[in-house]
């Protein structure tokens, strides 16, 4: 909890320095360490793997509007942050390079589709790792936890936990575990839920005066504050674990576990933290990636 704590801060830190125009637009800042990849890399078993193989390419799933985590410059089509680093070094790892990869941009409620119909080979984006999701795909990780919480405009004072948005018009994501949240919870009354694909679009409209409220992983929502600081903050406790996983094909065990083996080395040989710092901890605060979750 600590910890995420303090790289949420960290983000904050490090995209306001970025907005302020140290280092060109909001997101660009987070190229990682260049990955070079492995030779002669076999997974045997795996049907991922091997289409792979085929192909000469990796397909991953990433986000291109979250700052910090999946983010893609505007001006240089160039994919950024926490997420697409990670999901860069599990192509090196597994042997495809960077001039190996295609990225595909898959929205929160089509990730398990995505998978299922094999349109990307693994999903690296905010992704909950939990048991109705385990049902259709299936998870490597954690390498990362957040939390959800609240953004909303500065000037609010009525905001400060899940429990003031009655009569509040919250915005959140279409299949995100936490607008199931706000349902489960009935945080706010149903005609005040408002339900977009992308959490850009629910940002829109709070800086719009449209809703009163976005709510999601406090990582996502600390990037939007920090491109954003005079008109948004992130607000309470954050009030559940969001433990992110790399979604794949549900029954390709091979393949999760050679891409936990990937995790896990990167965990111990210093390359999660080498990523960690160049995206969501770039102001130096250290954080510790949390457990793997085998099964
Ligand atoms: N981590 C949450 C989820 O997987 C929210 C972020 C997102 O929608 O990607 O649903």
């Amino acid at each position: 909890m600590k910890l995420r704590h303090l790289a949420a801060g960290l983000l904050v830190g490090t995209l306001a320095l970025t907005a302020c125009g140290r280092e060109g637009a909001p997101g660009a800042e987070s190229a990682g360490p260049t990955q070079t990849a492995a030779a002669g890399v076999t997974v045997e078993g795996s049907p991922t793997f091997a289409a792979m193989q085929q192909r000469g390419r990796v397909v991953m799933g990433v986000r291109n509007d979250q700052p910090g985590l999946g983010f893609q410059d505007a001006t240089t089509g160039q994919y950024s942050g926490f997420d697409v680093e990670i999901a860069r070094l599990v192509a090196a790892q597994l042997g495809f390079g960077a001039d190996k990869i295609d990225y595909k941009v898959v929205p929160s409620a089509a990730r398990e589709d995505t998978i299922e119909r094999g349109e990307i080979d693994y999903m690296v984006g905010t992704y909950t790792i939990n048991d109705n999701r385990k049902q259709r795909v299936s998870f490597a990780g954690p390498y990362y936890v957040a939390g959800q919480s609240l953004l909303v405009r500065s000037d609010d004072t009525a905001i400060t936990s899940k429990d003031t948005l009655k009569g509040k018009k919250v915005c959140s994501v279409t299949g995100s575990t936490p607008i199931q949240r706000v349902k489960d919870q009935q945080l706010t009354e149903p005609e005040n839920i408002v339900e977009f694909q992308t959490y850009s679009q629910c940002v829109d409209q709070l800086l719009n005066n449209q809703v009163d409220v976005v709510t999601t992983d406090d990582a996502i929502l600390k990037g939007f504050a920090a491109q954003q600081p005079d008109k948004l903050k992130v607000v309470g406790e954050v009030f559940s674990t969001e433990p992110y996983g790399i979604g794949l094909k549900k029954d390709d065990t091979a393949l999760r576990n050679k891409i936990n083996d990937i995790l896990e080395a990167a965990e111990t040989d210093g390359t999660w933290k080498q990523i960690y710092d160049a995206t969501l901890g770039k102001s130096g605060s250290p954080a510790d990636p949390p457990p793997l979750q085998r099964y």
